[in-house]
């Protein structure tokens, strides 16, 4: 557990904590609600040999004690925190291990996007694990090069996290309006729905989210739901009742200042925070 004031306050509400067995037994919690987790150790951009090594060794720790074939244990890793900003072929290296070793034990891996910088060569690192039905790639909705991706991807037999994207961009390259970004969305997703076997709406837009189960009550698809730990955990287990399959993104580890940083500019006004702070969303 966090011990620092401003670590309880802030990161406390949206990350498990320090170590893998918080994140374990933040995931335990939400799995007996029905719940799925997504673990994510924390950092991005590592170049140091040992910051790289201690994100590896945290994925070795969850995939050893997780319980094989469990169905509510994904994780889902940072290129950038297994090498990519060394060389795409140390990152290859270490996600061919750790897709070897999930394969092993059954479980999800997902890989993050991140800066639009680094999304051929990201979506490079994935495609060397293909086919594999085990795992799956994050696409951005504010990419307008993103329908591209989710089109050849999933020609490719890919499976798509689709989200709305979490970093500033330049508008020659991004929609930049929530209305424009929203648009693409819903666009990209219903391709998914005429196209994909399964895949994931990871969002917290209850328009965005109940547009998708009005399509596929015709649909019939097979689609996970998925939200960031803490934002909207009430409206998460409402979903779970109502029969979706539904997982909780959990980030864990000690550089927790630039994630909390993300969900705060992301709140945009005060009181979205305050909802997510005050209406507890605790499970
Ligand atoms: C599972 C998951 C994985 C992700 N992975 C990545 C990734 O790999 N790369 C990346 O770039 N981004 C990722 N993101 C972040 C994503 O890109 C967005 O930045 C983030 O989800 C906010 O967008 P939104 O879809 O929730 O919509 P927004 O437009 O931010 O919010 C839409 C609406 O949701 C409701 N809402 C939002 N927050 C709250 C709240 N706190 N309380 C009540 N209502 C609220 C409000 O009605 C709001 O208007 C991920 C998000 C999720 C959920």
């Amino acid at each position: 557990m966090f011990n620092g004031f401003m670590e309880k306050l802030v990161a406390g509400r949206w990350i498990a904590g320090p170590t893998v067995d918080d994140a374990i037994e933040r995931g335990k919690r939400f799995n007996k609600l029905g719940i799925g987790a997504i673990l994510n150790y924390l950092g991005e951009a590592l170049t140091d040999q040992k910051d790289i090594g201690d994100a590896m060794e945290a994925y070795r720790e969850i995939l050893k004690k997780v319980t094989k074939g469990d169905p509510l244990t994904q994780i889902s890793v940072k290129p950038t925190q297994i090498g990519l900003s060394v060389s795409l072929d140390l990152a290859k290296k270490n996600f061919a291990e750790i897709v070897r070793s999930a394969g092993e034990k059954g479980i999800f891996i997902w890989v993050d996007m991140e800066e639009s910088n680094l999304v051929d060569q990201t979506i490079n690192l994935y495609e060397s694990q293909l086919p594999n039905e085990n795992i799956g790639l994050c696409v951005q909705a504010y990419l307008k090069r993103s329908i591209d991706d989710v089109k050849r991807l999933t020609e490719k037999g890919g499976t798509v996290r689709l989200v709305k994207g979490a970093y500033t961009e330049p508008e020659t390259i991004a929609y930049k309006s929530k209305q424009d970004i929203d648009k693409n969305y819903v666009e990209i997703m219903q391709y998914l729905f005429d196209n994909a076997k399964r895949f994931m709406v990871a969002s917290h837009d209850d328009k965005i989210i109940e547009k998708a189960r009005e399509i596929n009550k015709e649909k019939k698809k097979e689609v996970w739901y998925a939200m960031l730990n803490g934002i909207r955990n009430q409206y998460l287990i409402k979903l779970q009742q109502e029969g979706e399959k539904v997982f909780s993104y959990i980030p864990f580890g000690k550089k927790w200042i630039q994630y909390s940083v993300r969900r705060m500019q992301e709140a945009g006004h005060i009181s979205l925070l305050m909802k997510s702070i005050l209406h507890g969303q605790k499970i």
